[in-house]
């Protein structure tokens, strides 16, 4: 097992060897977000068909040669044709038809001309311009054609993705990369459900369990079940050894540090895991460990609520990236200038929470790690390297979003 290594290696190390999952189909309704896995290729031409982009009169151009305000040519209008109709028939030399926008462009026709360009008579109107064949005129597939490549493989299913696929009538599966299945283990034989009441006296409230489910879901991760388990090391043996069978990845919290209830040192030999690392230079959450039971990833972090949440963002971000195949799991880290002055030095590279806008960043009081309340509209974590002094208003640091 390694120990005490950098942040960048241990994210390395829990992708290596977590390969992307695969693929499912899910319904279209329910592919917001999501990434595709498969080139998606238009079924049909886009529009359909020829049809008018405004509210006139659908001609033949080589009838409205020399057409002008003051030489208008007439035409006799011969039917009207609205968005979602068909012309009924073909247009002849001398004619015309009244066109609606979004109509289909009527046979016999080659071109369209604007109700402004008319007087807008019927049965015969007078036309005051001359057009060119397609002037006007949106041409069928002018948007995308059939067979054409609609949607890469791997593009991100945002809302104009979706607007795309109804557009070309995709309307039953897709296939997407398949997400991980996880499981969020609390342990301590402190903390307790939030439903216990009155609280015991010496226990807390289960902090980890609801924010770290609650950041899953909001990282769009549906499959997420929450377990809560005692410092008992062969009991939480067993809950991983079931869990591992069904789910893709395991977080725990807690029970990770030096103490005696530091169970976890325990646990995985018990299990006979693989474990990869324990101990990560950065503050808080440094006793994190990494370990791999059969094939499964199980992510342990520091059971205080902030270094929990820090860790699971520079450490389970990859791992989720790695598992699904979907990039956008990673941290996006970003420069910014500090608006309020951090006055303790870093003899190590420490991690603290900031609010991001426009480029600055500002901090709330209260970054013990331990400390919940000062997280609230947090956005970001100003990643501080070891070995700086106090930062200064106006220093220029680098954050990572959340
Ligand atoms: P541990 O990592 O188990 O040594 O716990 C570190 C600190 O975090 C202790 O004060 C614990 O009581 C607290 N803690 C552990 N788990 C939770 C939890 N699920 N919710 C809130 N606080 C916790
Ligand atoms: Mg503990």
């Amino acid at each position: 097992m390694m120990t005490n290594i950098e942040l960048e290696q241990a994210a390395e190390l829990v992708a290596a060897g977590s390969h992307p999952l695969g693929v499912e189909s899910v319904p279209v309704s329910a592919a917001l977000g999501r990434t595709l896995a498969q080139d998606i290729a238009a079924p049909l031409d886009q529009p359909p068909f020829d049809r008018s982009p405004l509210d006139g009169y659908a001609l033949r151009a080589a009838d409205s040669t020399d057409a002008s305000p003051n030489y208008p040519v007439q035409l006799t209008v011969v039917d009207t044709v609205y968005a979602g109709n068909v012309a009924a028939i073909p247009v002849k030399a001398g004619q015309a038809v009244r066109i609606m926008t979004g109509a289909m462009l009527p046979q016999g026709c080659d071109c369209i001309l604007r109700q402004e360009d008319t007087d807008q008579q019927t049965p015969v109107v007078s036309i005051f311009k001359s057009l060119k064949p397609h002037d006007n005129c949106v041409n069928r597939g002018e948007d995308y054609r059939k067979g054409s490549l609609l949607l890469p493989g791997g593009t991100r299913l945002d809302a104009s993705a979706i607007g795309l696929l109804a557009s070309a009538g995709v309307s039953e599966t897709l296939p997407v990369r398949r997400r991980p299945r996880v499981l969020v283990i609390s342990t301590g034989d402190e903390v307790v459900e939030p439903s216990m009441h009155p609280l015991p006296p010496g226990k807390i409230y289960d902090a980890n369990l609801a924010l770290l489910t609650a950041r899953l879901a909001e990282l769009g991760l549906t499959e997420i079940t929450g377990r809560r388990a005692g410092d008992d090391p062969a009991a939480l043996a067993q809950i991983i050894r079931q869990g591992q069978e069904h789910y893709d990845l395991i977080l725990t919290t807690g029970g990770v540090s030096v103490g005696e209830k530091d169970i976890f040192h325990q646990v995985f030999p018990m299990l006979g895991a693989e474990q990869v690392f324990w101990r990560v230079k950065l503050k808080p959450g440094s006793p994190a460990m990494f370990s791999r039971y059969g094939s499964k990833p199980i992510l342990s972090l520091s059971g205080n609520p902030f270094a929990a949440a820090a860790t699971f963002e520079l450490l389970g971000r990859p791992l989720l990236a790695a598992l699904s195949g979907e990039p956008h799991f990673l941290p996006q880290e970003r420069q910014a200038v500090l608006d309020t002055p951090f006055p303790k030095a870093s003899p190590g590279r420490r991690f603290i929470r900031g609010r991001y806008e426009c480029g600055r960043v500002t901090l709330p009081k209260g970054h013990a790690s331990g400390v919940l309340s000062s997280f609230l509209g947090c956005n970001c974590m100003v990643d501080i390297p070891a070995g700086s002094e106090p930062l200064e208003r106006g220093s220029r640091v680098n954050i990572i979003l959340l």
